[in-house]
């Protein structure tokens, strides 16, 4: 990676300084060739060979990943999804998985119904007890930890130090799904995870107008190099197009996610003391359960994503998500526009989170025009 006087936010505002050679262009050209010359004498000096493994413009937006992340290595995947699943898939029939109760719904999916054909056998548990962690190890068997922290929907904080320290103990790997802590609030690599995974339709995009997932790492062995070819294998990258868009939208991260924590924060605090709201849940109020964990490692801001709880309960939710004007009726989150969603509707009935719970997405808009908006959905007393 790119070594440089430069802060992180520096280099990532200019895509890392990149200049295309031939015209001195200061966006680089989109590289769309899925097939390059081979050299006279047999070889391919570039590394470039064919579009399915590798390609220029993924390179470039795999080493601002990996800039973010302070990591030696990454991977881009055409979504969040198919990246999670190629760490998944790089494990072995037999093996088993520790995952957390709370977490994203599709992914868990994946675990409970489709990942046993794999021949892996998943326990899940409160990510947030490190005893339920600790006793939930097989020895011998347990081969990866997978955590998300802050968690869907409720926001739950893993320790990720302390969850590192069981999987070293036992042999295992320690995956982070840090999708919504951002690589600016939490690099989850310098607190003992192997693999950091983001789901880069949100944040890093940060426009909802492109699916796509990464990895990153500092152990690039064999298991690496195992994700590596099931990308290759599956065809599980990303498109030129895609990944220079994601690049765009990366270069002004920082000031996006700043804006998003700043308004969560403000709305967070106000709702708190709402009396149509029962409970708000945001790891950056002191009344959330993982807001210690979370104030060590979340370093900038407590991130964009909350809860609230309707007291008026589930109608009452639904209604307020359909009279909101401002706020946008939709999944997904990390966007620019702030989202709201009446999660249990989309989660289906495993799902952990309350019925009366709106999952909101801070977007960049004036936070008195959120409010307000949401303050009038809410129903009267
Ligand atoms: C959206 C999301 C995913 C899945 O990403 P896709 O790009 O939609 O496949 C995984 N984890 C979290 C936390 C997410 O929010």
């Amino acid at each position: 990676m790119t070594h440089s006087d430069w802060t992180i936010r520096s280099q990532i505002a200019q895509a890392l300084g990149k200049v295309d050679a031939p015209s001195r262009a200061v966006v680089p050209p989109i590289h769309v060739a899925t097939t390059y010359i081979r050299d006279p004498d047999n070889q391919y000096r570039t590394g470039n060979v064919y579009g399915r493994p590798d390609n220029e413009t993924i390179r470039e937006a795999e080493g601002m990943i990996a800039a973010l992340e302070q990591a030696r290595a990454a991977f881009v995947f055409g979504s969040g999804m198919s990246s999670a699943v190629a760490v998944f898939l790089a494990l072995q029939p037999g093996d088993h998985i520790v995952a957390p109760r709370v977490m994203y719904w599709a992914l868990r999916g994946w675990l409970m119904k489709d990942a046993a054909s794999w021949g892996l056998e998943t326990t899940f548990v409160d990510m947030t007890d490190l005893d339920a962690v600790e006793a939930a190890m097989r020895p011998g068997r347990t081969k990866l930890i997978w955590a998300e922290t802050p968690a869907n929907p409720l926001w739950s904080i893993t320790d990720l130090e302390g969850v590192a320290r069981i999987a070293g103990k036992h042999g295992a790997r320690f995956a982070v799904d840090s999708t919504c802590a951002t690589p600016l609030l939490t690099r989850p690599l310098e607190f003992g995870a192997d693999i950091v995974m983001h789901a880069a339709t949100k944040y890093l995009n940060g426009h909802s107008d492109v699916l796509a997932g990464a990895l990153a790492t500092n152990a690039v062995d064999d298991f690496w190099a195992r994700i590596q070819r099931n990308r290759a294998a599956m065809g599980l990258i990303l498109g030129p197009f895609e990944a220079f868009l994601l690049i765009r939208g990366m270069r002004t991260l920082a000031l996006r996610v700043e804006a998003a924590c700043r308004n969560a924060m403000e709305l967070a605090r106000r709702f708190a003391n709402h009396p149509q709201v029962l409970e708000v849940l945001y790891p950056g109020l002191e009344s959330h359960p993982g807001h210690a964990v979370a104030k060590r490692q979340m370093k900038g801001g407590f991130g964009g994503m909350l809860s609230i709880r309707v007291r008026a309960g589930e109608g009452a939710a639904i209604a307020a998500a359909a009279r909101v004007k401002l706020w946008k009726r939709a999944t997904s989150l990390g966007g620019v526009e702030s989202l709201i969603e009446h999660r249990a509707s989309i989660e289906g009935p495993d799902t952990p989170c309350p019925r009366d719970l709106l999952r909101l997405s801070a977007g960049i808009e004036d936070v008195e025009d959120l409010y307000t908006d949401l303050d009038r959905a809410l129903p009267p007393a």
